[in-house]
């Protein structure tokens, strides 16, 4: 495997129940690299991210990131399945973004931001508490430390979502529609925070419907059609000249 890629997805198989979910998605993403996936709904899109999330068991096939098999840990020459512990561990390697940002409720903005580092990775309060105050900055949050969710815009909390989810320090960050569920007038302040955690040399993987932003900041497009990649290339390729009929369908 070449060292320089962040995620290898080989041939991933994902069942529910008799439903073939996902057939065999194959995708190399490059470390500091953003990958765009765009596809109709259904396709299996939020599906492939938590299988790289490891929210889902994958079912066949296999999936690295940053050189660790996913499930998995060297013992010698053998490999051995993680225990659920160790693989909730493991599932830190990546933040998730979610379209419904899921803060708690009765946590202030910088509570939120905190409480994985605090009880997840058991981090000193005081250092953590100095990081949570730089990464709402840094989402352009800075005066909202003791705001709670019910008093920030969709657009801010989906900011403190991504704040959240880099104070873990993932490896990558992927994200699954993080602005489908936001007023129209609050998705480019969201977009504009994930365009400078681009630039800063994160490696991405976004589900998006914002062709826009797919263009502008992703190396590279995915599309997905009842799960399967049908079509990969740069977002020129991707978005201009669709090979594929079903792509050229649904640009
Ligand atoms: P997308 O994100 O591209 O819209 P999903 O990954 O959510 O697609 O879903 C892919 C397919 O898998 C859909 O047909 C969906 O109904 C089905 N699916 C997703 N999650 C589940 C689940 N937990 N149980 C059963 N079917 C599911
Ligand atoms: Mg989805």
């Amino acid at each position: 495997m070449n060292a320089s890629q962040m995620v290898v997805a080989h041939e991933v198989h994902k069942y529910y129940g008799g439903f073939h979910a996902l057939k065999g998605v194959s995708l190399q993403v490059a470390a500091g690299e953003v990958t765009c996936i765009v596809g109709p709904s259904g396709s299996g899109k939020s599906t492939f991210l938590r299988c790289i999330n490891q929210l889902e068991k994958t079912d066949g096939g296999a999936i690295w990131l940053g050189g660790d098999l996913l499930g998995y840990r060297r013992k010698g020459d053998e490999l051995r399945e993680l225990s659920d512990a160790d693989i909730a561990r493991q599932r830190l390697a990546s933040g998730m973004v979610f379209q419904r940002f899921n803060l708690f409720g009765h946590m202030t903005a910088l509570q939120n931001i905190m409480e994985g580092p605090v009880v997840v990775q058991k981090r000193k309060r005081a250092e953590v508490r100095v990081e949570a105050e730089a990464l709402l900055e840094r989402v352009g949050l800075a005066g909202k430390a003791n705001a709670y969710p019910s008093e920030l815009s969709g657009g801010q909390q989906q900011r403190v979502a991504i704040a959240r989810a880099l104070a873990m320090k993932p490896k990558l960050m992927l994200f699954d529609e993080p602005t489908s569920a936001l007023d129209p007038e609050l998705v480019g302040e969201v977009l504009a925070v994930m365009k400078n955690l681009a630039q800063s040399g994160m490696t991405m993987i976004v589900v998006t419907h914002e062709l826009g932003f797919a263009r502008e900041v992703s190396n590279r497009v995915v599309f997905m059609d009842q799960g399967q990649i049908i079509e990969a290339g740069t977002p020129a390729e991707v978005l201009s000249t669709p090979q594929h009929p079903r792509t050229r369908e649904f640009i």
